[in-house]
C-alpha cells in the first residue's frame, strides 16, 4: 500500500475543530493561567491503494484509514470522476473498488470527503500513479477500411443501445455490492482477443478492444462472472444479443454474441449461472464470447475482477 499522498486537507467547519475550554470565574483583573482556547488536534485519516501503482485498464482497491483518536462515521470519494462505494472492513477502515481508466496517462486524482463521528468533516486529495498496460498491437500496413456510413435507423439503433448499457452502469452505481468477493471467468477457454488490444496504423492506434474475447462453439455455455441482477436482455446492433449485470458498487459485466440469452431482465443471478450461449450475432467474423467488465463507465480489463476476488 501506499502511503498518502497529501494534495490539500480542507476542515469544514473550522469552529468544529476547536474546543472551548470549560468557563472559569475570573477574579478582578487576574489573568488566566493558561489559554482559555485549547485546539482540539484532528488528525486526518490516511488514503491508501492497493497496489501501489495500479495497472491501466484494471480494477483496484482504495482504503480510508481513520486515525486513532478519530473515528470516522462514513467516507465517500470518487475516482477518475466515477463514484466510489465505502464498505467499513474494520474498526477503522474503509474500503471501495476503483477502476484504472486505460490512457489515464500520470495516474488519476482520487477525492475523499471523511465524515467524522463527532460532527464536520475533512477533504482529502491523492494522485494514484498508474502503471501503463502493456498491450499488443496489430499494425496495419493499409489504412483501416471503414464501413459503409451508418444508416439513420442503426444510428438511432446504435444510440439506443448506448443508452441501454450507460443505464446498467448507472444502475450499479445506486445498488450495494452483491457479490461479496467471488468472481469466475464465464468460460473457461483461450483468450482470442485481449483487452486493449489495439490496431495501428502510421504510428496512431486506430481502434482499441475494451473487452476480453474468448473462444466458444456456439451453442456453448456462457455463465455469470458474479453475483448479479440482469438488468439488460436486447439485441444491439454491433454486440448482438447480449446481457448486461449489476453486481452493485459501481460494477456491471456484459455477455455479447450470444445465440441464445436463458436469463430475463430483473432475475438475479449466482456466480457460475449459466445466463446464455455463445453465438456469432451482431457484427462478428465468427462466434465467440466477448466479455466486457466496466466501473461506472470505465471499461477494465475483465480478468481484473476475477484476480481482484481471489487477492486477500
Ligand atoms: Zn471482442
Amino acid at each position: 500500500m501506499n502511503r498518502l499522498v497529501l494534495i490539500g486537507l480542507v476542515g469544514l467547519g473550522m469552529a468544529a475543530w476547536l474546543g472551548l475550554a470549560p468557563p472559569r470565574a475570573l477574579g478582578g483583573g487576574d489573568l488566566p493561567a493558561e489559554a482559555e482556547i485549547r485546539p482540539v488536534i484532528r488528525m486526518e485519516p490516511a488514503v491508501t491503494w492497493l497496489p501501489d501503482a495500479p495497472g491501466e485498464g484494471r480494477l483496484f482497491r482504495v482504503r480510508v484509514t481513520a486515525s486513532e483518536h478519530t473515528p470516522l462515521m462514513g467516507v465517500h470519494g470518487s475516482v477518475g470522476g466515477e463514484e466510489l462505494h465505502f464498505e467499513r472492513t474494520s474498526q477503522r477502515d474503509f474500503e471501495s473498488l476503483a477502476a484504472m481508466p486505460v490512457g489515464a496517462e500520470g495516474g488519476v486524482t482520487a477525492q475523499i470527503r471523511a465524515v467524522y463521528r463527532d460532527a464536520g468533516e475533512g477533504r482529502l486529495e491523492a494522485r494514484i500513479p498508474v502503471t501503463p498496460g502493456s498491450y499488443s498491437h496489430e499494425a496495419l500496413r493499409v489504412a483501416p477500411r471503414f464501413g459503409s456510413p451508418l444508416s439513420e435507423t442503426d444510428q438511432a439503433r446504435l444510440d439506443s443501445d448506448r443508452v441501454l448499457a450507460r443505464r446498467a452502469s448507472a444502475r450499479a452505481h445506486r445498488t450495494p455490492r452483491l457479490w461479496g468477493d467471488f468472481a469466475v471467468t464465464p468460460r473457461e477457454s483461450v483468450v482470442t482477443s485481449g483487452f486493449g488490444d489495439g490496431r495501428v496504423f502510421n504510428g496512431q492506434v486506430s481502434s482499441r478492444h475494451m473487452g476480453l474475447d474468448l473462444r466458444g462453439d456456439p451453442g456453448d455455455t456462457v455463465v455469470a462472472a458474479a453475483r448479479g441482477i440482469v438488468e439488460v436482455v436486447a439485441p444491439f446492433l454491433l454486440a448482438g444479443n447480449v446481457v448486461y449485470l449489476n453486481h452493485g458498487g459501481g460494477v456491471v459485466s456484459g455477455y455479447f454474441h450470444l445465440s441464445r440469452q436463458l436469463v430475463a431482465e430483473g432475475d438475479t443471478v449466482a456466480a457460475g449461472t449459466p445466463i446464455g450461449l455463445v453465438g456469432a450475432t451482431g457484427r462478428v467474423t465468427g462466434p465467440h464470447l466477448h466479455w466486457v467488465v466496466r466501473y461506472g463507465n470505465v471499461s477494465v480489463d475483465p480478468r481484473s475482477l476475477v484476480e481482484l476476488a481471489d487477492s486477500p
